[in-house]
């Protein structure tokens, strides 16, 4: 059945009040891609933006099967006992292109999904990875502001993603797991330089010793990076997300780095940072959608294409002279 529209007033209101289903359906509405919701999604957010930004912003990274549902699961609930709300998003870079997704496929963090303190919402799906970015963005400023002061942004050590959610988070922990053979495989592909702290998962049972060795060599291998965030050295920690070891040093731990970075001012610092390169990328964003979708300029770009595909033009020169065609445009030359 198709639900009644919201009015403005009712989305901000209800997400102020904590709402979930409004909450849920605020979600909804900045994911959708028709202009109209668009409209309304940007007024909701100004009402919502002077509530946000007092939460602490968690990034978790990993390869599948690393353990980051029942990491979230555990770390969350204790969050929630220590007298916080968690709300997790994710940026699932595998949904804009396989249309199904890493992340969101199983029942995930059941007793975290029950409970009354926390907010969990899968990856919006489809668009690009700096859509799914943007739509995640904006989600943790409407989480923000209906009172989640912990906010756990979950992604899969694929590609791109990692330095996406990197660019949106305070902090961004790295969730490894020991005996693949590979250890340091993170370090190859450099999604260690971007981490605030690594975590060895499942030092339990015969693992314990394994994971005590891949945290050593974690450490030896970190010892030559420069830190992603200034003033705070890369941690590796080992933990059990499920029996619950290590969580609470975990939890100490970015709570130490948020007294840290504030009291230096860097966490405030780099805030403003992604508030500024989040205003480029949009642009980015934007000026390629208009660009690409006017008619004028697609059907030069087509029209060039076939000569480039034909080898009668050379590639340099074709988009040489769609820019000059665009810049034409705008900046007649008189
Ligand atoms: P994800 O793909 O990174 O979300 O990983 P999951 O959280 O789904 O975990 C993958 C598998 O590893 C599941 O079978 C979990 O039960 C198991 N697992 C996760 N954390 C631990 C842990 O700390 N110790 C052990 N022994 N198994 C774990």
């Amino acid at each position: 059945p198709r639900r009644k529209n919201l009015s403005v007033d009712e989305y901000v209101t209800g997400v102020l009040k904590g709402n979930r289903p409004i909450l849920a359906r605020t979600i909804t509405l900045i994911e959708s891609q028709a202009p109209r919701h668009r409209e309304v999604a940007a007024r909701v957010l100004h009402r919502l933006l002077p509530h946000a930004g007092k939460s602490l912003r968690i990034g978790i990274s990993g390869v599948p099967g690393a353990g980051k549902s029942t990491f979230i699961e555990t770390f969350g609930l204790q969050l929630i006992q220590n007298g916080h709300r968690v709300a997790v998003l994710a940026v699932d870079p595998s949904s804009s292109v396989t249309k199904g997704s890493i992340l969101g496929d199983k029942t995930r963090m059941e007793k975290l999904s029950r409970d009354d303190h926390a907010f969990i919402r899968p990856s919006p799906s489809g668009g690009t990875l700096g859509g799914v970015a943007s739509k995640t963005r904006e989600s943790i400023t409407v989480c923000e502001a209906a009172g989640y002061d912990v906010i756990l942004v979950e992604t899969v050590g694929v590609g791109q993603s990692e330095i996406t959610v990197r660019s949106m988070v305070d902090f961004f922990l790295l969730l490894q797991i020991s005996g693949a053979g590979d250890e340091l495989q993170g370090i190859k592909k450099g999604v260690i330089e971007i981490a605030d702290a690594v975590v060895i998962n499942k030092a339990d049972g015969d693992n314990v010793q394994k994971a005590e060795m891949t945290r050593n060599q974690f450490e030896t291998a970190i010892h030559y990076l420069k830190p992603v965030t200034r003033g705070w050295n890369c941690r590796v920690l080992t933990c059990s997300a499920l029996t619950g070891s290590g969580i609470p040093d975990i939890r100490r731990m970015i709570w130490d780095f948020k007294e840290q970075t504030t009291q230096t001012g860097i966490f405030q610092q780099r805030r403003k940072e992604q508030a500024v390169n989040w205003f480029f990328s949009m642009i980015d964003e934007r000026m390629r959608a208009w660009f690409y979708d006017h008619p004028e300029i697609r059907d030069n770009i087509n029209t060039l294409k076939e000569k480039i595909t034909s080898g009668t033009l050379l590639p340099t020169t074709g988009a040489e002279q769609v820019m000059e065609g665009f810049l034409e445009k705008i900046f007649p030359k008189k």
